[in-house]
């Protein structure tokens, strides 16, 4: 006996405001949930969604959305973690999209396959992580990516994409160039290396060992501390609307960087393996006057100037306004242009 598969969850007129981490209004003409790589295939064969322009959609959490969305929303919500396999120098942990990133963290530390912890409580879904190449405190996804499966969205075809062709660099991959809008990440399987070093150059965690007298914390104490730093530091988005960081920061060259501390002395920047130097765009906007301003009802957070609010309300256009005015004034300021890091829909 041949079972049916189950009909596409399928809604229409569906309200997006629950499903931005921004809390901004937007309706989506067609919601669709994708639970496997055969709903995405069955979202290409239908006679309505075939053609029509997608959106995929993870947490939310990485998303300005100024409009309504006059395109087939694709909100991933594939599951499942496992252990795929060990070998002599690492664990191969696969996760579905859909699961949420802090989950899938949280699931390795308890069952004792660490390297994921330095990248704790960052918000969205698995399936997001590769686009943006999501980074904290020291390690970024690339460090410990194996490879993914992705659904092309014109042919249904499923690949397996290894690192190189997912062309990772700072908060970039190839999702947000040639494969943009064009194929859809159903799981990730991520190295885990062993034996595990902690990840500890970074002043909040060397403060952490200076506080607490530890000075080889195992992965959970990493995990404990990264959460705790980043409560102390960051909006929950559950109480203000928010998108993390919203400006990438800029990397200049050695002699652009010389220039700007001849004017500017205390400019916090970090010098890179390649001879460029990175700036800290919070430092920046802060320096232009920004922190805990508000323009119509979005704002910038008081405790980090690189982060932009919802004060209640607020529009995507209200976001993208203020986030014009933050990137003119450091412009005029310094000659830099932010780019920001979220998508604007
Ligand atoms: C409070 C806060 C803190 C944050 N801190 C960090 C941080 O420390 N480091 C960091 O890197 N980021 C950070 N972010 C940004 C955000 O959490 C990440 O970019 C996250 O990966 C986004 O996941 P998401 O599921 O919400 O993606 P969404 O916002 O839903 O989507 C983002 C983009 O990815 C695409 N996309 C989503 N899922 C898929 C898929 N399965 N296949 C193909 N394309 C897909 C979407 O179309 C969109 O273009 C933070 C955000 C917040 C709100």
């Amino acid at each position: 006996m041949t079972t049916q598969p189950a009909p596409l969850a399928v809604q229409q007129r569906a309200s997006l405001r629950e499903h931005n981490s921004f809390g901004l209004p937007a309706v989506a003409r067609t919601l669709v949930r994708i639970a496997s790589d055969a709903d995405v295939r069955r979202v290409v064969d239908h006679p309505d969604f075939g053609r029509a322009p997608k959106l995929v959609l993870g947490g939310g959490s990485n998303l300005v959305l100024t409009r309504d969305v006059d395109a087939v929303v694709l909100k991933m919500e594939v599951p499942g973690i496992r252990l795929l396999r060990e070998t002599d120098d690492a664990w191969i942990v696969e996760a579905g999209a859909g699961e949420t990133w802090h989950t899938l963290v949280q699931w390795t530390i308890d069952h004792g396959f660490p390297g994921l912890e330095n990248l704790a409580l960052i918000p969205g879904s698995v399936g997001a992580a590769p686009v943006q190449n999501i980074g904290a405190y020291g390690v970024e996804l690339k460090d410990r990516f194996e490879s993914l499966d992705a659904v092309d969205l014109v042919t249904g075809r499923s690949v397996t994409l290894e690192p190189w062709i997912c062309a990772f660099g700072y908060r970039d991959s190839v999702f947000k160039h040639s494969l943009a809008g064009k194929s859809v990440i159903t799981r990730v399987r991520f190295r885990l290396p062993k034996p595990w070093q902690p990840v500890l150059g970074y002043l909040d965690l060397e403060r952490k060992i200076a506080e607490t007298g530890i000075t080889q914390p195992d992965a959970r104490t990493v995990f404990d501390w990264i959460c705790a730093i980043r409560r102390s530091k960051l909006p929950d988005p559950a109480v203000i609307g928010n998108a993390g960081s919203f400006f990438k920061n800029p990397v200049v060259t050695e002699e652009q960087c010389r220039d700007i501390i001849g004017r500017d002395p205390e400019i916090v920047h970090y010098p890179m393996p390649d001879g460029s130097v990175k700036l800290a765009a919070g430092w920046l906007i802060d320096a232009c006057g920004w922190k805990g301003k508000t323009v119509g009802r979005a704002g910038v957070y008081e405790k980090q100037a690189l982060v932009l609010v919802n004060r209640g309300g607020a529009t995507g256009a209200e976001v993208v306004t203020l986030a014009r005015a933050i990137q003119e004034s450091v412009y005029g300021r310094f000659g830099i242009r932010l780019e920001p890091e979220p998508v604007i829909v």
